[in-house]
């Protein structure tokens, strides 16, 4: 089969990471007979620096075109440099917030995984690990608190600000749908996550998952307060398979997930819209500080070329064997440099991709 692929390399690390991750899609191509054409696109600071703005219509015509977008990263140093010195919708990562909403990219997908080698990276005692986890965070990305109007007003000589949370159930049923959807390519269960003992929108959360989950009668569904799932994440992770859950919730239980990984280098993330279409990247961002030293570490990019694979082309042969090869070449303890512990081998960017090439056969 042919893929088009919009490419995103962006600022920092990206450009590094990007090219790794392109290798590996290279070696898909050729053991299995695919052939992945490129298209690259500018966003962030190198768009800044060439058309002064983060995201042109034009590369936002050309993302959507395509049959998937792969991102790197974009930013700079915050603190010291000249995109900053300019009003917020024109710095780098408005280029971020502009894609996904021209592409309505609505679910966010976010995996959290322990890899065998890396405990010792996961901030739980052993006893809370035991096994491992391996779950997967479905986050509504479009709606909820963070898009609903707001204002700060004074009212009698003080100062008063509201935000409002709004939901309708499309917007739910959507997100709904992704996740169990996901669940049954996975261990098929869903938790959903809501807030239903105090919110009128997580009682609608509710009801709507509830009715979603008909379709799926072989997927378990459990509600969770959202407190609940907070201390559950570090009390006992391996419970969770699909994690599904609105935009402020998934933002922050998100984070809490990775945080429990231990490792920023090594996590991947998809956001997608109604149909196939996606936009691939890792959940890190730029690393200004190590851009251009060649020591990033490549992974969370290379498992989100999997996720397209699985998700947007359903090619999950495929995906299983790039995850697979990112298996063996962390238990060969092949390691970069924010994931090295003693007595493994230190690699830097460009080996650590050729390392999980050759296993892909
Ligand atoms: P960051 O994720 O870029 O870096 C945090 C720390 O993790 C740094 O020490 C960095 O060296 C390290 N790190 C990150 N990715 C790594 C990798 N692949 N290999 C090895 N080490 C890695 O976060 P930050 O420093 O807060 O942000 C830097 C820039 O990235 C900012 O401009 C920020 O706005 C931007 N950013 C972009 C995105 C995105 O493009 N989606 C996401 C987050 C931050």
């Amino acid at each position: 089969m042919e893929y088009r692929i919009a490419v995103i390399p962006g600022d920092g690390i990206g450009p590094e990471i990007i090219g790794e991750a392109k290798k590996v899609l290279d070696r898909v191509g050729e053991v299995y007979g695919h052939t992945f054409h490129y298209e690259e696109v500018l966003m962030g600071g190198i768009s800044i620096d060439t058309y002064g703005v983060p995201l042109t219509d034009e590369a936002l015509e050309t993302a959507r075109k395509s049959d998937s977008v792969l991102l790197g990263a974009v930013g700079g140093n915050v603190g010291n440099s000249r995109w900053y010195d300019v009003a917020p919708n024109l710095r780098p990562e408005a280029g971020l917030l502009a894609i996904r909403k021209g592409l309505n990219l609505f679910a966010n997908i976010r995996p959290a995984f322990l890899y065998n080698g890396l405990e010792d990276a996961c901030p739980l005692k052993k006893e809370i690990i035991g096994p491992g986890f391996d779950m997967v965070i479905v986050r509504e990305l479009t709606g909820g608190l963070y898009f609903g109007e707001r204002h700060t007003e004074t009212v009698n000589g003080v100062r008063q600000a509201t935000d409002t949370l709004v939901y309708n159930e499309n917007e739910i049923r959507r997100v709904a749908v992704k996740a169990f959807d996901i669940a049954m390519k996975r261990k098929k269960k869903v938790t959903s996550v809501d807030k239903a003992n105090v919110l009128d929108s997580s009682r609608l959360w509710r009801q709507v998952v509830a009715e979603t989950a008909k379709d799926y009668p072989e997927v378990t569904l459990e509600n969770m307060l959202v407190d609940n799932c907070a201390m559950q994440l570090v009390m006992n992770p391996g419970q969770f398979d699909v994690i599904l859950t609105e935009n402020m919730f998934g933002d922050i239980l998100s984070d809490e997930a990775s945080m429990i990984t231990g490792s920023i280098g090594m996590l991947s993330s998809a956001s997608l819209n109604e149909g196939k279409f996606g936009l691939y990247e890792p959940s890190h961002g730029s690393a200004p500080d190590i851009a251009g030293k060649g020591i990033a570490n490549p992974i969370a990019t290379i498992l989100s070329a999997a996720m397209m694979l699985r998700f947007s082309f359903d090619l999950d042969k495929e995906a299983d064997a790039v995850e697979q090869a990112v298996r063996e070449v962390l238990a060969c303890g092949f390691r970069t440099v924010d994931i090295m512990a003693e007595g493994m081998t230190r690699v830097g960017t460009e080996v650590m991709g050729a390392r999980i090439c050759e296993r892909i056969i």
